[in-house]
């Protein structure tokens, strides 16, 4: 897709925003979990092996973090497989400290990088940027489309050069998601898939309600309702 950035338009892919969390250190992802959807990710967390296998190849995941010793089936396996299935979303590999060789056998099963374990959350979050930059291309810490400036670092919106709006961390992956499709009709179903980390939180009458505190923030015309369709944004 087009998106005009400044003066000049870059080709943009449509950017990822759903990551799978695969880890059974409950703790760890406790509070890994609120950092990386602060970071504007919508995550699905699951804790063994069998379970990430499946929801791997069944969902649609734009990254995956995948912790190698898992119950049931181990890591180095899973990704195995989903590389086999087709699954080709980058994944980054949690490895135990000193285990060079799981690094390698890792990168040889398909992993796009690694982090040792105990590991800082900044880093993480770093190297899921550099993946998505990588596999993506031109992901900058900006987004803009005509008047409208989304600043992804601070997850705030400037609209025609006045001051930022915050935005909430829903708010602010829908307001992407958007801006990454303009012109695109979307569905309400095709957004909360989006949008919304968990299954149960993934009602799409809730879309309605975030749509309109966006419009609230952006301006009523920049998100059209398109009847039987769902929402066009208009950049
Ligand atoms: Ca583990």
């Amino acid at each position: 897709m087009l998106l005009s950035v400044g003066k000049t338009t870059t080709q943009l892919s449509e950017v990822p925003v759903r990551l799978l969390l695969v880890e059974d250190d409950l703790e760890l992802v406790q509070d890994l979990r609120p950092e990386l959807e602060q970071a504007g990710y919508a995550v699905d967390c699951v804790e063994d092996g069998e379970e990430a296998l499946f929801l791997g190849e069944t969902e649609s995941y734009d990254l995956m973090v995948l912790d190698l010793g898992l119950p049931r089936l181990g890591g180095l396996a899973v990704l195995a497989k989903w590389r086999a299935s087709g699954v080709d979303a980058p994944v980054l590999i949690l490895t135990a400290r000193d285990s060079w060789q799981e690094k390698v056998d890792g990168l040889k099963a398909g992993a796009d990088d690694y982090l040792t374990k105990p590991f800082h959350h900044q880093e993480l979050l770093a190297r899921l940027q550099a993946l998505l930059r990588r596999r993506y291309g031109s992901v900058s810490a900006q987004l803009e489309a005509r008047d409208l400036v989304l600043d992804e670092e601070h997850q705030q919106v400037c609209v025609a050069g006045n001051s930022p709006v915050k935005l909430t961390a829903t708010e602010f992956r829908l307001l992407r998601y958007f801006m990454l499709n303009p012109g695109k009709p979307l569905s309400k179903t095709r957004l909360t898939e989006h949008v919304y980390a968990q299954d149960f939180d993934r009602d799409s009458n809730l879309i309605e309600v975030y749509v309109s505190r966006l419009r609230d923030k952006i301006g009523r015309d920049r998100i059209e309702t398109r009847r039987g369709q769902g929402y066009v944004f208009k950049a």
